[in-house]
């Protein structure tokens, strides 16, 4: 099996990473940068969100695992404690994957035929630095409301306990395919009006945001922001490509999700 480590660059990442490393070689797994079939993330989950980036050209044949030198991360959740039984079974066990959703989301120009396509593990974020965004929202190729305001949020199942929990989204269970739209401060009176809720949407159910006011944006993806003039249309849905995750032993969602939250380790 070949695998690649990548690593927070802290000095305690950098040296569980060499350590892992020289474990797993002499336990004859090949170091690939090229085409890992595992990706190992040594830090925290920002460090998987980059090594989810680094490799989202080949997520048919990698397959990610993240260790935590911080808190608990949602995607590193192995403790260094455990590292020795996990390269015991890294190099000995065929590993299970679970699957996780991701969101698409197409960027089209409104100058010449630029289009660009992006998957995103925790979510998009749409904003501006001049005043408010405005848009048309259309789903399923219906209009559903002209949202006016900071901006607008959509995130993947397993993100939904990032910036979209901070917004009032709800947390969604990675085993559902969809995503979910909040909003940032939308501007609601007689003369502009939102849903105000978190919108959830099921596979196939695309969403279209239609600038109608010409802004710079702020669109970011996961820990990346890119800046956007001209946007015909940002288009949203979930993504036929998912993340595979090499499951060694069991971390339910919902535990995770209290051991982050609400219990003190
Ligand atoms: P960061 O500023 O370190 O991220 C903010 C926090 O979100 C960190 O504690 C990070 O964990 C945590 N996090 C990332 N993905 C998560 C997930 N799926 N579930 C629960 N917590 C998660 O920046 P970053 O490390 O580059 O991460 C980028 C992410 O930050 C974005 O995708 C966005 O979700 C999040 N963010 C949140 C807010 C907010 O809550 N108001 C604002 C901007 C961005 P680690 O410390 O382990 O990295
Ligand atoms: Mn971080």
């Amino acid at each position: 099996m070949k695998f690649k480590i990548i690593s927070k660059g802290d000095e305690r990442s950098n040296q569980i990473k060499a350590t892992m490393k020289q474990h797993l070689i002499d336990f004859d797994l090949i170091y690939d940068r090229a085409e890992p079939d595992l990706v190992i993330s040594v830090g925290g989950d920002g460090t998987f969100l980059e090594a989810f980036h680094r490799y989202n050209h080949r997520l048919q044949s990698t397959a990610f695992i993240g260790v935590h030198t911080g808190h608990l991360g949602f995607y590193a959740d192995y403790v260094p404690e455990e590292l020795e039984k996990l390269v015991i079974e890294i190099a000995k066990t065929p590993f299970q994957v679970v699957e996780y959703p991701l969101l698409e989301v197409i960027i089209r120009s409104k100058t010449g035929n630029k289009v660009d396509s992006y998957l995103a593990l925790n979510e998009a974020t749409i904003k501006t630095p001049d005043g408010s965004v405005v848009f048309d929202v259309e789903i399923k190729g219906e209009r559903f409301e002209t949202f006016r305001g900071d901006g607008l949020c959509i995130s993947t199942p397993s993100g939904s306990t990032a910036y979209n929990k901070a917004l009032g989204g709800g947390i969604i269970h990675p085993t559902l395919e969809a995503i979910q739209l909040t909003e940032m401060a939308s501007i609601n009176n007689r003369v502009f009006r939102t849903i105000g809720s978190p919108l959830i949407l099921p596979k196939h159910h695309t969403c279209l945001l239609k600038p109608l006011v010409e802004r710079s944006f702020f669109i970011t993806i996961d820990h990346i922001t890119h800046n956007y003039t001209n946007v015909k249309s940002i288009q949203c849905r979930v993504a036929k490509e998912k993340i595979r995750f090499a499951r060694f032993r069991p971390f339910p969602f919902w535990n995770r999700v209290r051991d982050s939250f609400i219990t003190e380790n």
